[in-house]
């Protein structure tokens, strides 16, 4: 049914939503030759300076680098833009530090992207298709997902604007108002959690020769227990520096000597790097934002709408994989759209029936790695741990590839990234018992 990738029917699609997951989507589908009409509730980015919310930069892998591959977009990204992240450098409260490396055995890295250039990007390209529309300024505050209709207030004349569409795609983050749609279909399951912790962004500027103040090429991390610091690092030599903490906790520093006494106390090696006065600005000028974790099913109604990304599975931060994650749907539904050919009831009632096994796998493991990263690779334990892992594979990597190596720098489906380490963990326990038994049976014999 298909040519070059090109769908004979030419389908009138409505996507919601012109964020990250949204505007590759256009462009997935505009290689498809459909019609593609792009809804975004905010003013063009493009002409608009840097506004405050979501992070400013984020750490992009090989999903979402596999999508925007097919877009033709990957290497642009990698090798003009990415800051490329061999491994997290850990800071001690000492202001000591440590590496712990990503992938010695095949040295694969993440990179650290800024949002607003990649989304750019995505739009910028968009332009390049005849068959995309952008419409900016257009929020969505009413829709029959069944029919096909949807109804956008514009934000800069008040005037309503009505659409029909053979496809909805909603990609409009977090608070999705297509999701919020979706919740009065029968059988539409949902459940969202906050979690303790908000996060505030803070900056480590270039210094005065315009160079990087830490060494660039790493996640930096402040494991402090009940809360943590990152650092990722910007194309500018600046780094933007998130500071992860209980809501309650950002209560109690509220006057400017508190919050230089608590980063002397916890973060004593950052403080002079970002400076005090900035440090001031920075952390009174904004206030935590929450984190909210999203899990719902089915993603679809009918062959009319279906939701990706974010308005799907909203994820804590925690895995660098919330964005690649919406990535990776764009691949899934543009296979789907392969295999069916233009049947949108199959397509989308697969990629509903298939792809929330592994949205909620990633959205549990980034809940783990909540605590992994803020505590736990701090203790013997973890690092023992992982110091075995690296082991088997470095001797056995096609056999034995740790969760995180499997998560970020493969493209084996996230559930199964899970079960993998399931049986993993059943060897080294195995092996542990064996081991135990073996030195206790050798002591025995021994003294006999
Ligand atoms: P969004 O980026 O939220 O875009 C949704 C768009 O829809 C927005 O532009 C919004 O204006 C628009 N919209 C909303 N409502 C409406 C409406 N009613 N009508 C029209 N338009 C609407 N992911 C990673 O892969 N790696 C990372 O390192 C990483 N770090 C992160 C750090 C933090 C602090 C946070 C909060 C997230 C991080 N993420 C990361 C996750 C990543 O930001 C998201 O997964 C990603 O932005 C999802 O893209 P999206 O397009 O689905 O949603």
């Amino acid at each position: 049914a298909m040519q070059n990738g090109y769908s004979k029917k030419k389908f009138d699609v409505a996507i919601v939503g012109g964020g990250l997951v949204g505007s590759l989507e256009a462009l997935f589908l505009a290689k498809r030759g459909h019609r593609v009409r792009l809804y975004e509730y905010r003013e063009d980015i493009r002409r608009t300076p840097q506004v405050r919310g979501r992070s400013i930069n984020l750490a992009l892998s090989i999903r979402g680098r596999k999508a925007l591959k097919t877009v033709g977009l990957e290497q642009h990204m990698i090798e003009n833009h990415g800051i490329p992240m061999v491994g997290r450098m850990i800071h001690k409260v000492d202001s000591s530090t440590y590496v712990i490396p990503y992938d010695t055995r095949t040295n694969q890295c993440i990179y650290s992207v800024g949002r607003n250039y990649l989304n750019s990007l995505l739009l910028n390209e968009s332009e390049s298709y005849t068959n995309v529309e952008r419409h900016f300024n257009h929020k969505l505050i009413a829709s029959d997902l069944k029919k096909g209709t949807l109804t956008f207030k514009r934000t800069d004349t008040n005037e309503e604007v009505n659409v029909n569409a053979d496809l909805i795609i909603g990609a409009d983050g977090a608070f999705s108002a297509v999701r919020k749609a979706m919740m009065k279909q029968p059988l539409f399951n949902y459940s969202q959690q906050y979690i303790e912790h908000g996060y505030l962004e803070l900056c480590i500027p270039a210094n005065e020769k315009g160079e990087f103040q830490m060494p660039p090429n790493y996640l930096h991390i402040w494991p402090r227990g009940t809360f943590m610091m990152i650092a990722l690092p910007n194309q500018d030599c600046s780094w933007t520096v998130t500071l992860f903490m209980p809501f309650n906790t950002f209560k109690t520093i509220d006057s400017e000597d508190k919050l230089i006494s608590f980063f002397k106390e916890y973060f004593p090696d950052s403080l002079p790097l970002i400076g005090e006065k900035k440090l001031i600005e920075d952390f009174f000028g904004g206030s935590p934002s929450p984190l909210v974790s999203v899990k719902c099913r089915p993603y679809n109604v009918n062959g009319k709408a279906v939701i990706i990304g974010d308005a799907a599975h909203a994820v804590v931060p925690f895995y660098g994989q919330g964005m690649n994650a919406g990535f990776e749907d764009c691949n899934v539904l543009d296979e789907l759209f392969h295999k069916y050919g233009d049947d949108l009831e199959k397509i989308l009632n697969e990629f509903s029936d298939t792809r929330w096994k592994d949205t909620y796998a990633i959205s549990d493991l980034a809940m783990y790695n909540y605590k992994e990263m803020r505590d736990l690779v701090t203790r013997p334990s973890y690092r023992i741990r992982k110091a075995f892992d690296d082991l088997i594979f470095w001797a056995v990597s096609d056999f034995w590839v740790p969760l995180y190596n499997s998560v970020t720098f493969t493209l084996m489906p996230y559930s199964k990234c899970v079960e993998n380490r399931r049986w993993q963990d059943k060897i080294l326990y195995t092996c542990i018992v064996a081991g135990v038994v073996f030195t206790f049976l050798a002591f025995f014999f021994t003294r006999l």
